[in-house]
């Protein structure tokens, strides 16, 4: 198949094209805030299990529903409770997923078979404008294959996915980097199932109470019930073994850094800006300073490790709290939970 690709700064129109191709069932790469998007048509289920096959992705994982107004959630959405209400005039659009009742139009494949759809309204214009002119919600996982980092450029997903959608939106490196919060209202309160950009902080400053589902940070047993599928799968791993180090004191954690450094000269050390010049090798990926930065780097920074071709990848740790805690449990999945905090 022949894919389009459209720079969608350079190109605006192109949107068009790709909305077209959606209402007909394609796949089309499109950009969010979060991360690029793998998407199709909501409502199409032969399209929608397009992308599972496109990504390598588990049937039992479910898709998040795109929408670009109210409208549309209306006719996805059951019932919209009054904290929902609070969630959405809080944070939409914007980079939370919210867990509702579905209708019964949504087909399950884009459910995993659940009852529930996760759904979000992205605050990226180019996102909101394909939504718009396909007419229809798409869904879209993270545009990587499965097991892989989420690409939040598309220089480092076309080898993967180029091939297998029929147009490609290029916006350049997505604003945020990590993917959506997803939350789900139980008995009036927030559960954080998978942390992101809108933090427990944030939603608690609204007045709502807040849940982090310990979930977040633990390995999954294969049998365990989990309240968001995505949580018990292998994740944003390059193929090096990587190790994740942390401590709330700088000194402690570059020693412990470098003392790895001596025992394992074939390493690469993925570190904040400040830190990078105190390590005692000349493998060095910068991740960036503040919490913004290390998130908007970080998946593309793991892409880029393997090809040092060394036997480990040792990754500073940040604070588990606000964005960090959202960075955090993407390194840690990333190391496969091999993990250190001193
Ligand atoms: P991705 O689109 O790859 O970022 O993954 C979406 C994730 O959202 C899934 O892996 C789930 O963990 C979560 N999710 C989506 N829909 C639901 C749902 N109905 N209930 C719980 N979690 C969901
Ligand atoms: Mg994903």
């Amino acid at each position: 198949m022949k894919t389009n690709y459209i720079n969608t700064t350079k190109k605006i129109e192109g949107i068009e094209l790709a909305a077209k191709a959606i209402k007909n069932g394609k796949l089309v790469l499109f950009p969010t805030e979060t991360v690029y998007g793998i998407g199709a048509n909501a409502f199409d289920e032969k399209a929608v299990s397009k992308i599972f096959k496109a990504k390598g992705r588990e049937g039992d994982n479910p898709l998040i529903v795109h929408i670009c107004d109210l409208e549309m959630l209306k006719n996805l959405a059951e019932q919209i409770g009054e904290i929902e209400q609070k969630l959405i005039n809080n944070f939409w659009p914007g980079p939370l997923t919210i867990i509702f009742n579905k209708k019964p139009v949504i087909p399950y494949n884009v459910t995993a078979g659940l009852e529930t759809v996760g759904i979000r309204f992205p605050s990226n214009k180019i996102a909101q404008e394909l939504i718009k002119l396909s007419k229809c919600p798409i869904a879209a996982p993270s545009a990587n294959i499965s097991g892989r980092p989420s690409g939040t450029k598309i220089e480092d997903i076309i080898d993967e996915l180029g091939k297998k959608v029929e147009y490609i939106l290029d916006d350049g490196m997505a604003d945020i980097g990590v993917e959506s919060t997803v939350v789900r209202v139980i008995d009036d309160k927030v559960h954080i199932l998978r942390p992101g950009k809108i933090t427990k902080e944030d939603i608690e400053k609204i007045g709502i109470k807040v849940i982090i589902e310990k979930q977040i940070m633990e390995k999954c047993k294969s049998e365990e019930k989990v309240m968001s599928p995505g949580m018990k799968y292998k994740h944003y791993a390059p193929r090096t073994k990587c190790l994740l180090i942390y401590s709330n004191n700088q000194q402690k954690l570059i020693n412990e850094i470098n003392k790895n450094i001596e025992l394992e000269k074939s390493i690469l050390v993925l570190g904040r800006t400040s830190n990078l010049e105190k390590y005692n090798t000349q493998n060095k990926l910068d991740m960036g300073e503040t919490l913004e930065e290390i998130s908007k780097n970080i998946f593309t920074l793991l892409r880029k490790v393997d090809s040092y071709k060394v036997k480990l990848v040792i990754i500073e740790g940040v604070k588990k709290e606000g964005l960090g805690l959202a960075i955090m449990n993407r390194l840690i999945r990333a190391c496969g939970y091999n993990y250190i905090e001193l």
